[in-house]
């Protein structure tokens, strides 16, 4: 009698892989079924072997597993390189922290398809238009904290349904300018943005025009509700712009 194994198929994203020899290594997987989870791949050296095609960051496509925790993976049929996310730094970047957000803040083995195709779709839009990541940028942060109900209310004022213009992250309350306890701090122009971003499709939130100093006001708000709810300092991540991946 042998061990008993499960056998998968997976559609998935690879986030991380940490070598533990030249030849081994351990991938974090975004998977469509089972959300986050760590896989074991073997062989990875060489080029003709199945498991070295998919143990590189941002390979989408059907990973193969088999085993009983720790999963092992056996090889991969990919649906998308991204090759010109490697080509572009910036985008890179802003796809790894996308990663390192999403390994940090989901629950190993806890499904989530709405938040697995958002981030298919970012990395889609980074890969093919790079004049779109910060617009897709905003708009993952905001879908992202909704997708983990920690989700930014901003569409009123929460005493009295005026529009807001100042949000008050640790409280989780959004304030007109009546009942808003900082004076002067007019946030309104953020505020309706991330509320279009929580409310639009995608497309059509890509095809707003929006100045970049609007969207980087934006990510401060957003990114200290993130922070306050998650630990996360996203802002940070941004600003030393390091490869979160790999290694
Ligand atoms: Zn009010």
């Amino acid at each position: 009698m042998g061990i008993e194994t499960i056998d998968m198929l997976l559609e998935a994203i690879c986030l991380n892989v940490k070598k533990t020899s030249a030849t081994e290594a351990y991938i974090t997987l975004f998977s469509r079924q089972m959300g986050i989870v760590d896989v074991y791949a073997k062989n990875i050296k060489s080029t003709k072997s199945k498991n070295a095609k998919g143990a590189i960051p941002f390979i989408y496509g059907n990973y193969f597993i088999s085993g009983k925790g720790p999963y092992q993976m056996s090889g991969v049929d990919i649906k998308e390189y991204f090759y010109n996310l490697r080509e572009d730094y910036e985008s890179y970047i802003m796809a790894s922290i996308m990663a390192k957000v999403l390994i940090k803040s989901m629950p190993i083995g806890t499904p989530n398809p709405s938040l697995f195709e958002l981030y298919i779709n970012s990395v889609s839009v980074f890969n093919k238009h790079k004049e779109l990541t910060n617009k897709m940028f905003l708009y993952f942060e905001v879908r992202l904290s909704h997708e983990l109900g920690i989700g930014i209310q901003v569409d009123t004022c929460s005493i009295c349904k005026n529009k807001p213009v100042f949000y008050d992250s640790v409280n989780t309350e959004a304030f007109c300018s009546e009942h808003s306890p900082v004076k002067g701090k007019d946030e309104s122009l953020y505020l309706s943005l991330i509320s279009r971003a929580a409310n639009s499709k995608l497309v059509k939130f890509l095809n707003l025009k929006i100045e970049k100093e609007i969207i980087d006001n934006s990510y401060k708000i957003i990114e200290r509700h993130i922070f306050d709810h998650l630990g996360i300092n996203i802002e940070r991540l941004r600003m030393e712009k390091i490869d979160y991946l790999g290694g």
